[in-house]
């Protein structure tokens, strides 16, 4: 590069600027012609061990139905709306048709699937993309679920509050979001600070909340409230319309950016009695939906993890260098065969756990293992996928950059890999090892 005096540089930079200076961006299928873009999805080479001998006829077909419309309808668009962070809004009837929110809610419109079909329909979708599963996971696993009830057992809702919400909640008509973490209150959930104060014919609702996903557009909000008389924490539906509420677009995420979430501010809300979840009387009631959308999150990087590694497996085929293919090579394939395993074992400790739910034995503690072990190992599968791309592997055209990007956030949320460990911990111990033990001023060492 020619260093220029100050006074010419001016007029050079013009001219150049008139040559070639905003210029539209190559399509990448001629800036890269050796390597096909994740818009054209890859078929799916990572179930290696066949899982699909492990599924019922009702859960292979849910798998292709999903798996179909996420390669058509979604692959084309997605790193557009990513780099845009903005929410497809024109999927959002294709979503719908797909019969897979409301997931295992029996009756009021919503499908009763099984909650292995639930979790497969969850991978499918992330496979191809973790933000279009993060929309629908928590309208349906968590909005939804907290109204509805699962395996005939009833979850927070009245009968009047499924009958009135869930109908068009389960086509997509209308979409849920679910309130219950605060800028003050994380991990530490539980000590959350929204007061939910009793007045005549209802509730006024009064605090903030913070990363509520699909705050920004959604119909009806779950939030959640510590009621001032009680003490305890209380549940509530919100309609989008309510006076004080306001919900805005949290910025400049790494990942997920197609989610829109939200920070919440609640101004002397008034919620009416018959809005009031009645099956929420304290945390433990949240946690009982928690404990079935941790089933739902640990599927997320399982899906997340065979797509990335159907990418890399694809292009390592694809692309050449020193005159062979990348798969040729030994380091790659010990890198590809590294991915596939882990895929393989994510997927046998998701489906073991489905079945543990649906013989009624799983434990709070399993489901925090699993969500913390998964994510854990997909966090090592998408950096492995991102090298094994080189520089298109910080691309968001060729999936890996955004699926690392994307198994960020889903480290954290629903309890980050620290809380579910711990989670497991006390189940395991005994001993609860959340807060830290008091000072002790006193010890000697
Ligand atoms: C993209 C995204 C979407 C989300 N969507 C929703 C949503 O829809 N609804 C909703 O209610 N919430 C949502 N959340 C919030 C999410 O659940 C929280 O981010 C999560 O619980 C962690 O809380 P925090 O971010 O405040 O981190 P903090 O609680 O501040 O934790 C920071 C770090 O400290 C560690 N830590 C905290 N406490 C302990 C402890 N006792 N022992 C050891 N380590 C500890 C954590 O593991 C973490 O590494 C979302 C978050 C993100 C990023």
């Amino acid at each position: 590069m020619t260093v220029r005096s100050a006074s010419n540089k001016d007029d050079t930079d013009e001219n150049a600027r008139t040559s070639y200076f905003n210029l539209p961006a190559l399509d990448v299928s001629i800036a890269f012609p050796q390597a096909t873009p994740a818009s054209v999805f890859p078929p799916c080479t990572s179930d290696y061990y066949i899982f699909d001998d492990l599924l019922t006829h009702e859960e292979k077909s849910v798998r292709m139905k999903v798996r179909e419309c996420m390669e058509k309808d979604v692959a084309p668009i997605m790193a557009e709306y990513w780099e845009k962070a903005e929410f497809p809004f024109q999927i959002i009837p294709n979503l719908g048709a797909l019969r897979v929110t409301g997931g295992t809610i029996k009756g009021y419109g919503c499908p009763g699937l099984s909650l292995t079909a639930n979790a497969i329909a969850t991978a499918e979708i992330a496979r191809v993309d973790a933000s279009c599963s993060t929309f629908v996971l928590v309208h349906s696993s968590l909005a939804m679920l907290t109204i509805g009830q699962i395996s005939n057992h009833r979850l927070c809702g009245s009968e009047a509050q499924r009958e009135k919400y869930l109908p068009s909640l389960a086509q997509l008509k209308t979409v849920a979001c679910w309130a219950l973490t605060e800028p003050g209150y994380g991990s530490d959930a539980s000590s959350l600070a929204t007061t939910a104060t009793k007045v005549e014919g209802g509730w006024v609702l009064e605090g903030q909340k913070r990363w509520i996903g699909n705050s920004t557009f959604a119909d009806v909000l779950i939030i959640f409230a510590r009621n001032t008389t009680t003490n305890q924490i209380n549940g509530f539906i919100v309609n989008k319309n309510a006076p004080g509420l306001t919900a805005t677009k949290i910025e400049n995420k790494i990942g997920l950016r197609m989610v829109q979430n939200g920070d919440i501010l609640l101004k002397k809300v008034f919620v009416p009695d018959e809005d009031r979840l009645p099956g929420v009387n304290s945390f433990q009631d949240t946690s009982k939906v928690l404990a079935v959308s941790r089933v739902m999150v640990a599927w997320q990087p399982i899906g997340i993890s065979m797509g990335v590694y159907d990418m890399c497996h694809r292009y390592l085929k694809e692309r050449k260098q020193f005159g062979a293919p990348l798969a040729a090579f030994q380091i790659t394939q010990e890198k590809l065969v590294r991915m596939l395993g882990n895929v393989q074992a994510m997927l046998l400790m998701g489906w073991r756990l489905c079945k543990l739910y649906e013989t009624g034995k799983m434990t709070p503690g399993q489901a925090s293992l699993a969500k913390a072990w998964i994510t854990l190992k997909a966090r090592e599968t998408v950096s492995l996928g991102r090298e094994l791309l080189g520089g298109n592997g910080i691309l968001s055209d060729f999936l890996v950059a955004k699926a690392f990007c994307d198994l960020e956030p889903i480290y954290t949320f629903e309890g980050t890999y620290d809380i579910n460990s711990l989670v497991t911990g006390r189940e395991i111990t005994g001993f609860a090892s959340f807060k830290p033990s008091a000072s002790s001023h006193r010890s000697r060492l």
